[in-house]
């Protein structure tokens, strides 16, 4: 699958450091509280197969309407303090000034 937001937006999160995979899976925000977690359903997918994908948009659809609704998610799509116009990316960093 490709990520759809974050540090390695638009990359497959498979190819992504192993760290950021284990920093992805810790969020709270990537952390549902129900019986079975999305994201425990994610563990050991490859990747590749049609219900991680099924899964992996889940997550993202509830992450992406968190994100929106707390006003943490930045024009670029990174993650970003509420009383922040950007997130700490160079690129925003530099658009702010
Ligand atoms: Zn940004």
């Amino acid at each position: 699958m490709i990520l759809k937001f974050g540090k390695y937006k638009g990359q497959r999160f498979e190819n992504t450091p192993e760290s950021y995979q284990n920093w992805l899976l810790n969020q709270k925000w990537f952390k549902i509280p129900k019986k079975q977690p999305l994201y425990k359903q994610l563990n050991g997918w490859n990747g590749y197969s049609n219900k991680g994908q099924a899964i992996y948009d889940q997550i993202f659809e509830q992450e992406k309407n968190h994100y929106i609704n707390q006003g943490l998610e930045c024009s670029c799509g990174l993650r970003k303090f509420k009383e922040d116009k950007y997130c700490k990316g160079d690129h925003c960093q530099n658009q702010g000034l």
